[in-house]
């Protein structure tokens, strides 16, 4: 596993009709009973909207969800091709995808099997007697992708970013953040009720009476409490600082004298480590006392449940069910996902790479990467400029400033070089037991690079992702093959149209360097102060104006966004259309640009910014993307940011103030 609090991306959860208009303007999304004064995403968004329900299968649908779709039509047909020929050379990168599709599709034999090749890890949790057999079961259920107790896994040292060190972090609970254990709020209250009563159906299904499994469900809900009360929250993870930890392994031992690190380090292989990063030191305090407090039985219990919870998915019908329908409570679907689907979805996961180097091989045009890069040095030179005029900054952080900038790396389309995937062993016997192998062999893969120098050609996202990210231990972004597709990138569209949508996701991404987290990280990657204490102040004061602002927004009555939690993405928005504007100003196609059914090229420009962010969500899915999510809710990743953008508001011609103008301005970058 790669702990990585801080590769920062566009969008979270989320992933064409290609095209609308022949231009590829998209005006046919516009709509026109809505007034860009008083809310432009409507305005821009409302016809789009209108004509794009959430398939029922789905939790929200945007412009990501069906570029995702399409991918995964893609990957698809290629998955089930392969999965046709069974004379595939054993061990080849198109036999391990061929198989493992095959076993996914194969809703007879998944039936047929149930829970039973889940029996051996049941039964090796049966045998434990004591703590310290407990405690030998945990590296392996990790190794397995069970997130007991804690996570574990590697990380470029925050403060020396040419190190790759082991790093122990929070974990263990079966519900997605500490809250819903322990907010008094109703609706989490009764995700809390509902997630009880899930654990009782699923150890029921398999084969518990309602008595014992009632029992158990309340020793979980006791233990992950307990987990969730020592867990920091989503805001509090976001400093840096308040994660990083370096403790000797024998630091560590004190910290936990209950818990054996040599033998557990021996177990992944690690017995050379001497030193790691320990995220948050009083959860594992707290675990320690949990560990002589709770009954081994319970720990077991514990076990149990969690190899359920995580391989449930891959499992008969009844208990993919049954996840599915405890699953709606967060994302409110109608539908459980076609198999074809699902399945895809899971060798995509378990061979990222392998099916990225497909996916590149033959959908990715090199013409694209050509024209983005070029983009990436217009939009740098903004970034130069707007630090060079910055007036609050003076000029020795400037300099600091402008070196980082110009350190930053940037890699656009596919890594240099593709991982291999030797050694793992895919058959046609079992679903689930190839996602086990899948997940012990990447965290094998992960776990090796511990002490290794840093390879800075390594990419964290495959390619066919229709994503990118910025990454502040590397001063590096990436901009995903996935992404350079309409609506964010179309050579046909008009210019004003491409640096709306992919300027803006290039100029994010570069922002992030310098946003209230990137900023606290120089330009080789250390967490090391690079400002004068006056201009940290001043960007403080900068980034404060932010997080009020989005704190005012709610996405239904009661459910505001939490502005402490977004504030990070708010400023790569905000700076990102910036610098996108800037640098279509001074392109060349800026001097050709012309009106379009009477929209100016600057009017298109802010129409393309918008449509990036088309799209519609469920009530229960914006619940817990405001609960989880590092992003602003779409809709205010537009509003948001362009009501802090005079030449937004002059290019519409709106009027001095309204709910498209925020005031005070907040100014960063
Ligand atoms: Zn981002």
């Amino acid at each position: 596993m790669v702990l990585n609090r801080f590769i920062l991306i566009i969008l979270f959860i989320l992933p064409v009709e290609l095209y609308a208009s022949a231009q590829g303007l998209n005006l046919d999304w516009i709509d026109k009973t809505k007034s860009p004064q008083e809310d432009f995403y409507a305005y821009a968004n409302g016809a789009w909207q209108k004509n794009n329900p959430i398939p029922m299968e789905y939790s929200s649908w945007s412009n990501f969800s069906i570029l995702q779709k399409n991918m995964q039509e893609k990957l698809n047909r290629m998955m089930l091709d392969l999965s046709k020929n069974e004379h595939l050379k054993k061990g080849s990168i198109e036999q391990q995808i061929g198989d493992f599709y095959a076993t996914g599709m194969d809703a007879e034999l998944l039936n047929q099997q149930g829970y039973s090749k889940l029996n051996p890890l049941f039964e090796s949790i049966q045998t434990v007697k004591t703590l310290s057999d407990f405690e030998a079961l945990i590296p392996k259920l990790q190794m397995m992708g069970v997130n007991v107790l804690f996570s574990f896994g590697r990380m470029q040292d925050y403060k020396h970013s040419d190190r790759m060190i082991a790093a122990a972090m929070q974990g263990g609970l079966g519900l997605p953040d500490r809250d819903y254990y322990l907010s008094s709020d109703k609706k989490k209250a009764k995700i809390r009720s509902l997630y009880e009563s899930h654990i009782r159906e699923m150890f029921k299904l398999v084969g518990e009476s309602e008595s014992v499994s009632m029992e158990y469900a309340k020793a979980i809900l006791k233990i992950e409490t307990a987990l969730a009360k020592a867990s920091l929250t989503q805001v509090e993870q976001r400093d840096p600082y308040a994660i990083y930890h370096m403790m000797t392994v024998n630091e560590v031992q004190n910290l936990t004298p209950h818990f054996l690190w040599s033998d557990y380090l021996e177990q992944l292989h690690l017995g050379a480590v001497q030193s790691m990063n320990v995220g948050m030191p009083d959860f594992f305090k707290a675990l320690d006392h949990l560990l002589v407090t709770i009954t081994v039985d319970d720990w077991k219990i514990y076990a149990r449940w969690h190899v359920l919870h995580a391989f449930a998915d891959y499992l008969s019908d009844p208990l993919v069910q049954a996840s599915f329908r405890f699953d709606q409570a967060f994302t409110g679907a109608k539908k459980l996902q076609p198999r074809w689907q699902r399945v895809e979805a899971t060798v995509n996961n378990s061979l990222d790479f392998a099916v990225g180097k497909y996916y590149v091989e033959h959908y990715f045009s090199e013409k694209s990467k050509a024209q983005v890069s070029t983009m990436i040095n217009e939009i740098r030179q903004s970034f130069k400029q707007t630090i060079e005029h910055a007036t609050w900054m003076t000029a020795a952080t400037k300099k600091s400033a402008l070196k980082k900038l110009d350190l930053m790396t940037e890699r656009v389309g596919y890594p240099e070089h593709w991982r291999n995937y030797h050694g793992l062993i895919i058959q046609r016997s079992s679903f689930v037991e190839n996602v086990i192998h899948a997940a012990e062999f990447n965290n094998q893969y992960d776990l090796a690079k511990i002490g290794q120098p840093v390879d800075r050609t390594e990419w964290s996202m495959a390619p066919q992702t229709i994503n990118a990210y910025y990454d502040p231990s590397m001063n590096s972004m990436t901009i995903l093959a996935g992404i350079l597709q309409p609506p964010f990138f179309d050579p046909s569209a008009p210019a004003a149209v491409n640096y709306g949508a992919i300027g803006f996701v290039l100029g994010h991404e570069m922002t992030h360097g310098f946003d209230d987290q990137g900023a606290l990280f120089d330009g080789e990657g250390n967490l090391k102060n690079w400002w004068t204490e006056r201009d940290m102040k001043q960007f403080k004061a900068a980034t404060q104006c932010i997080q009020e602002q989005f704190s005012h927004y709610q996405v239904e009555p009661g459910v505001s966004v939490q502005g402490k939690l977004v504030v990070g993405e708010a400023t790569a928005d905000l700076g990102g259309i910036l610098l996108a504007y800037q640098a279509f100003h001074r392109s060349s196609a800026y001097q050709r640009a012309q009106l379009i059914d009477g929209f100016t090229p600057d009017q298109q420009f802010f129409l393309g910014v918008a449509h990036v962010w088309a799209g519609n969500i469920r009530p229960e899915q914006a619940r817990s993307l405001v609960a989880l999510d590092p992003h602003p809710p779409m809709k205010y990743r537009v509003n948001g940011s362009l009501a802090n953008i005079p030449v937004f508001q002059e290019a519409y011609h709106l009027k001095k103030s309204g709910p498209m103008v925020h005031e005070p301005r907040c100014v960063i970058w």
